[in-house]
């Protein structure tokens, strides 16, 4: 399983804080050189238009760099802007691609980190054989530096820092590239290392019950399981605040002079904007899981979002949702979550069900109003657990009736808590958050089921 380290660095001394700058500094200057050469060559500027972003001349500007921050990381620094521009035509190619829908803001290139005026952002990407993580009593992060930096400072060796906090994952087989930057918003230094781990730390799920996912934007997710439990996890503030961003991103978006695509203002906006969404997104996916591993499922079925989209929601709906909720992402993040409990996540893209009758099976007689799916039959329930409900029983092929009635959550900015209006307490989780005992919880045999 792959997983992520992050945790702040602190300097050992006034002159190892001014080293590490300088480290960080040289990194994003030669970011920028890098990207302006191939911005250059993208704009088609007076003497490049016959050349691509890739002819630009790396090699020269990693001569360059290499003294300062040693020849990996200037390698790793061009690599990850390479990285950068690909991801990018990726994503322009999604965008002009009309059957297509994943991407439906202007994708636009790589952008610079600050510049020597206003200061850089102090940013910089390290190889995985460059720097070493020692975890213990006192955790130290050791990393490579430039001959030239050294001689600067006077210094020998790799430039040692002080790791504060313990590590989610202390245990790994291997380490990645490790992300090292200045967090200006609390003057911290903080690092991610993304790690390998053995399937060994997975959990094994308490039973084999299965579980239903009904995935919208009022009601981000509709679980059912086949033990009776329904969870709500309620989005429409969320989806609310979405909106407004994306209106003020457009409403700035009109203001910008003929060819300019953007602005810092709009870049920050941008950035809010998904970190909210994934903020809530990562949170709800461990409260979900905790819960349906508590509730002894080993499966989740989730329906196919796309089909849903293109077949009953408008086409401004439609590129809204899937904009917010980024729906594929949102399944890996969940199936990543999923698997260290040993649990698997299937998505099965199959006619809709929010529609349908659970009572007579009608889907043209039934009419939504709101949460509600009413039903001439005398049915009448909430739509998106109904959905899910009648979607569990598709995949499991029996009936499921729920005994406990519906628990629903919402989210302020931090966890999902049960909302006011929950009409009944939920049981109460097993702390297996606390970060004293989620590494050493369930470090049991792995079953060997996969995940999508
Ligand atoms: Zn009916």
């Amino acid at each position: 399983m792959k997983r992520t380290n992050t945790f702040a660095v602190r300097p050992l001394s006034t002159k190892g804080e001014q080293l590490l700058r300088d480290l960080l500094d040289a990194s994003a200057a030669l970011w920028n050189e890098v990207n302006y050469e191939r911005l250059m060559r993208y704009n088609n500027e007076d003497g490049f238009e016959d050349e691509s972003v890739w002819d630009a001349d790396t090699g020269r500007l990693e001569g360059r760099y290499k003294g300062v921050l040693g020849a990996s990381t200037s390698q790793q620094v061009i690599r990850k802007n390479s990285e950068a521009w690909r991801a990018f035509f990726r994503l322009k190619d999604q965008y002009h691609n009309e059957s297509n829908t994943s991407v439906t803001d202007h994708p636009e290139p790589p952008g610079f980190r600050g510049n020597g005026d206003d200061g850089r952002q102090l940013k910089t990407v390290i190889r995985n054989t460059s720097y070493t993580v020692e975890w213990g009593e006192r955790s130290r992060l050791e990393i490579l530096v430039g001959r030239d930096l050294k001689d600067r400072y006077d210094h020998t060796g790799r430039l040692r820092l002080e790791i504060a906090g313990d590590p989610n994952w202390a245990d790994y087989e291997k380490q990645g590239r490790l992300d090292l930057w200045y967090d200006e918003t609390d003057s911290t230094f903080r690092a991610s290392q993304p790690v390998t781990i053995s399937d060994d730390v997975r959990a094994t799920p308490l039973a084999d019950e299965t579980a239903a996912l009904d995935i919208g934007a009022n009601n981000l997710v509709a679980c059912t399981t086949t033990i009776g439990e329904q969870y709500l996890y309620e989005g429409r503030d969320l989806f609310n605040r979405f909106r407004e961003t994306t209106r003020e991103i457009a409403r700035l978006q009109s203001k910008l002079e003929d060819g300019q695509y953007s602005s810092e203002r709009i870049r920050r906006l941008y950035r809010k904007r998904t970190r909210r969404r994934d903020h809530a997104q990562e949170a709800l996916c461990r409260d979900l899981v905790e819960r349906l591993y508590e509730d002894g499922v080993d499966t989740v079925y989730i329906g196919g979002l796309t089909d849903v989209l293109e077949t009953h929601w408008s086409v401004d709906t439609n590129a809204k949702t899937h904009n917010f909720w980024a729906f594929k992402q949102f399944t890996e993040r969940l199936a990543c979550t999923a698997e260290e409990y040993g649990i698997l996540v299937e998505v099965r893209s199959e006619a809709w069900t929010s529609q349908e009758c659970p009572q007579c099976g009608s889907t043209d007689r039934t009419t939504r109003h709101q949460d509600t799916l009413t039903c001439p039959c005398g049915f009448e329930g909430h739509a998106d657990i109904t959905a899910s409900e009648t979607f569990l029983e598709r995949h499991t092929n029996e009936a499921v009736r729920p005994m406990a009635r519906p628990v629903r959550f919402e989210w302020d900015d931090h966890t999902w808590s049960e909302s006011p209006r929950s009409p009944e307490r939920a049981r109460p989780k097993e702390q297996r958050t606390d970060p004293s005992t989620v590494d050493s919880d369930g470090n049991v045999a792995s079953e060997d089921s996969q995940a999508v």
